[in-house]
């Protein structure tokens, strides 16, 4: 699973983003922009306002999946250990 997220340290509140692509992304009260969605992450628009942030403050970046298989009694006790059994 993707996730869309702004790094907000470096947005510069340009706007570029926001008017290339309406459906994920928006103004917050700061005047910075806000990820609205994270659906739909393959679109042109979504690559194309990626590539327009002049900051490079917006990333597209891969959850690991191997925790979201896990059962969430796994999560809080100890590592899985491989045994040769
Ligand atoms: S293009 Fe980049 S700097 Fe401009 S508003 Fe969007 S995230 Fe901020």
């Amino acid at each position: 699973m993707d996730i869309l997220d702004i790094e907000k340290n470096k947005c510069i509140g340009c706007g570029a983003c926001i008017s290339i692509d309406e459906a994920h992304f928006d103004w917050d009260d700061d005047g910075l922009s806000k990820v609205i969605s994270n659906e739909n992450l393959q679109t042109e628009e979504l690559t194309n306002a990626i590539e327009s942030c002049p900051t490079a403050a917006i990333r597209l970046a891969k959850t690991s999946t191997v925790f979201e298989n896990i059962s969430d009694d796994s999560k809080t006790t100890s590592p899985i250990v491989a045994t040769d059994n």
